[in-house]
């Protein structure tokens, strides 16, 4: 259910958003801070397993999910959920929400399994958290009920769009825009809050570090959190969020723990560039671009699927809550098969963002060995199998990001900077 997104342009702007959001791979290294840095990821077998583990599952949770949908389609439970909705509520607008609970609640009970395996079984296995079954359950209960708060009227409005209006797809496009403008406002304010705790950095000859790093930035204020992420993982990193009033840096109190000073002023110089070159508002506008094709080629694909197997499945026609299934299935396909072009421009950003914060900060050896220690702490292998590289990596691969950071110099041979501006201030 938490895969479940609804529409193409959710999916791929979700996608554009939540790439720069899901952020770095992490490090390892419990010891205390020794002088000299590591600028070398240690590989082990164990993390390689794990890369290659976590590739599998990718594509398999893909496969699975889609085989949900049909499944629930093809044995008639969708048409059963939509008599029932409909005989529960008279009003079609309710019933389609209805139906939608059923659903919703349905596909998580077939994808439980497999979401249990990927979120709490390997993280375990792998030694990356401490959170018992009872707080997991309980994110994972509370991640169903804000999607069912939010994607029920979402859902039943959209079914009444397909219903009513003959360009159906065009419009649901245009209303998607600001439906995702407000999700990245609101979602640091409102939803995160009701995962972890949110709060001003504590250290505060760190605070002060970054609140001047942040003005040669050309960053305003505070707007720097901690997290406490502990509560979930034990694998470190930092975002950038939010639109606005709400947005911010956000730092996971693993980072802060693991993380020396000069390390954390490198990956927060990265964080600034997001910040500063309005990475937030161009994931957006990337993402709601690339998913117009992906709504025109969903709605072909949604009617021939309709002509064709539209009788078998019981659906009266277009708009019909029980081809709900058929159009997420059409959604996730599309925004599965335009994944690499979403990996690609956020690793484009993310590349853009760690050129800014090494001319910000000239931290190259402590950003280097920020990112071993990424790698090293999440057990990711630091250089993937280039296919896997650019079909889904939101970031390019640690191995290159060190290879990077260690020659990137341009000031050491006199030359201007390329994206961070010390005029601005
Ligand atoms: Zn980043």
């Amino acid at each position: 259910m938490r895969k479940l997104i609804l529409f193409g342009a959710l999916t791929v702007a979700a996608a554009a958003a939540v790439a720069l959001i899901a952020q770095a791979p992490p490090k390892p290294q419990p010891e205390e801070k020794k002088p000299e840095r590591r600028l070398e990821v240690h590989v082990t077998p164990e993390m390689i397993r794990h890369s290659r583990l976590n590739d599998v599952l990718y594509f398999v949770d893909f496969l699975y999910g889609v085989g949900a949908l049909l499944l629930v389609l093809g044995v008639g439970w969708s048409v059963r959920f939509r008599d029932a909705a409909q005989r529960a509520a008279k009003r079609k607008f309710l019933a389609a929400m209805l139906y939608f609970v059923f659903l919703a609640l349905t596909l998580t009970a077939i994808q439980f399994p497999l979401d249990f395996y990927s979120d709490y079984v390997v993280p375990h296995q792998y030694d990356l958290t401490n959170q018992s079954f009872a707080s997991w359950l309980g994110d994972f209960a509370k991640g169903l009920g804000v999607n069912l708060v939010i994607f029920a009227p979402i859902s039943a409005l959209a079914l009444l769009i397909i219903r009513k209006i003959e360009r159906w797809w065009m419009v649901l496009w245009l209303g998607s825009i600001p439906l995702i403008i407000l999700a990245v406002v609101a979602t640091p304010l409102i939803i995160d809050p009701l995962f972890n705790k949110f709060e001003p950095l504590r250290d505060e000859l760190l605070k002060r570090a970054l609140l001047d790093q942040a003005s040669r930035a050309g960053i305003e204020g505070s707007r720097v959190y901690q997290v406490n992420k502990s509560k979930q993982t034990k694998t470190m990193n930092a975002y950038v969020t939010g639109l606005g009033p709400s947005k911010r840096i956000v730092m996971w109190d693993t980072l802060l723990q693991k993380m020396d000073r000069d390390e954390i002023l490198a990956v927060m110089g990265h964080e600034m560039g997001h910040y500063v070159m309005w990475h937030i508002w161009k994931g957006l506008a990337f993402g709601i671009s690339v998913s117009l094709v992906g709504f025109f080629f969903g709605q072909k694909a949604y009617q021939w699927g309709l002509r064709r197997w539209g009788a078998t499945w019981g659906i009266a026609g277009r708009g019909d809550p029980a081809s709900l299934p058929w159009l997420i299935a059409v959604s996730s396909v599309i925004g599965f098969l335009l994944s690499p072009v979403g990996s690609g421009f956020s690793r484009h950003i993310e590349h853009q963002a760690d050129i800014f914060g090494l001319e910000l900060t000239h931290l190259n050896e402590p950003m280097a060995s920020a990112f071993v220690k990424f790698a090293e702490d999440s057990k990711v292998d630091p250089r993937p199998p280039r296919f896997i590289e650019w079909w889904r990596y939101s970031h390019p691969s640690l191995g290159r990001r060190i290879d990077f950071v260690m020659r990137y110099r341009p000031w050491a041979e006199g030359k201007p900077s390329e994206l961070w501006k010390p005029s601005g201030r």
